[in-house]
């Protein structure tokens, strides 16, 4: 039973900073990932957690008690990394019996529990195999088991599925994020893949250049963007980003962009109450929140010619130039179309995102339901 408390850490390697003064706080039983590009820091920041790097600055708790100077193996952690790092002249059985082995605890003890594992991973059939003789899907099923086989209070994981193939890959998370649920430990994943995030957490803490840029449910991230970046780097197509603006005119207030001709949807004009005439902002829209048609919708935002189609199997995306503009739009699979093809496009205003300031990063977002 471990809460993971970060007060300030940063890390600094020869005056970089790898880690930025990140404040979270991940609760007991959470299953939590830090999510950001590489060399965000998030490798980092699981190795301060595991002990295995020491703090610039800031301090470490598990639950009320202060780790920065508790060795590794006296933190109860165990960590998965993305090579697995089998010990390759053991069988499955004595990797995972490993970490019981080297504790010295008695044999018989130790069978059972792995028994255990290995059952709650499937891997029973599998357990007199050498590391070489399973597939990726397996040996990371073997890394996972090794990991909880002393039942850690904190369960660090660094891109474990990124070796496996993608059908792989959607298997394994679903059974981790089961394991995760049966065996109710801490769990701190770090990716760079918004899927993986988006599908297995409970929260996602969202990373870059060190620093802790959003924090919240996964459905919160999506539908509430912080930033402009946060809007593009969460989801599995980036957001569509226009340069708007606002204009008054005659009394009224309507937006201007490029793309369009000036529009007055209801719930962005309240939100832009504040805002003076001429500011300028990005407005956000994801490529599934367009409608799309070939006959001319009835108030569409804007029109266009197909530019480039990708059929991904369960949607197609279409890519249009709009003026300056390159504008994604997600649709189904069987949606008859062809470049060239001229296309109206609706904007569902109510999951438009409006981004504030040069860098987007005052969101107004957050406030449309
Ligand atoms: P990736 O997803 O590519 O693994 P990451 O988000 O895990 O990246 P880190 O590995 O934590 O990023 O690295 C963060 C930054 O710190 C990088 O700029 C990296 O070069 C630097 N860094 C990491 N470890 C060291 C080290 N031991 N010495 C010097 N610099 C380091």
């Amino acid at each position: 039973m471990v809460k993971v408390i970060l007060d300030g850490v940063s890390k600094r390697f020869n005056g970089t900073s790898a880690v930025d003064k990140f404040n979270l706080e991940i609760n007991d039983e959470e299953f939590m990932s830090i999510l950001g590009p590489s060399g965000c820091g998030k490798t980092t920041l699981l190795r301060l957690i595991a002990g295995l790097e020491p703090l610039s600055e800031g301090r470490i708790l598990f639950n009320d008690k202060v780790v920065n100077d508790v060795p590794p193996r006296d933190r109860n952690v165990a960590m998965v990394f993305q090579s697995y790092a089998l010990f390759p002249h053991m069988t499955v059985a004595e990797n995972i019996g490993f970490p019981l082995v080297v504790r010295k605890t008695p044999e018989e003890k130790t069978a059972e529990r792995v028994k255990e594992i290995a059952e709650l991973l499937r891997l029973t059939d599998l357990m007199e195999r050498k590391p070489r003789a399973l597939s990726g899907g397996e040996q990371q099923r073997v890394a996972v088991g090794r990991a909880i086989v002393r039942k850690p209070d904190v369960l660090l994981m660094d891109e474990p599925l990124s070796n496996v193939d993608a059908k792989t890959r959607a298997y394994l998370r679903a059974e981790l994020k089961e394991l995760q649920r049966d065996v109710k430990t801490t769990l701190l994943l770090v990716t760079h893949d918004q899927t993986e995030a988006m599908t297995m957490s409970n929260r996602i803490a969202l990373m870059r250049y060190g620093k802790l840029v959003q924090l919240g449910s996964p459905e919160d991230i999506y539908e509430h963007p912080k930033d402009v970046w946060s809007g593009s780097f969460v989801g599995s197509l980036p957001m569509n980003l226009i340069n708007s603006k606002i204009i008054d005119e005659k009394g009224t207030r309507a937006i201007e962009a490029s793309c369009f001709a000036p529009q007055s949807p209801k719930n962005l004009i309240e939100l832009l109450k504040d805002q003076k005439n001429g500011t300028q902002f990005t407005l956000g829209v994801r490529p599934e929140d367009i409608e799309i048609s070939k006959k001319q919708i009835s108030n569409f935002t804007c029109e266009s010619d197909v530019h480039l189609l990708e059929p991904m199997g369960d949607s197609l995306i279409i890519s249009l130039k709009v003026v300056d503009t390159l504008m994604r739009v997600k649709t189904k699979p069987g949606f008859e179309v062809s470049v060239g093809d001229h296309m109206y496009l609706l904007f569902d205003w109510n999951r438009t995102h409006l981004f504030l300031s040069e860098n987007g990063a005052e969101s107004l977002s957050d406030k449309n339901p």
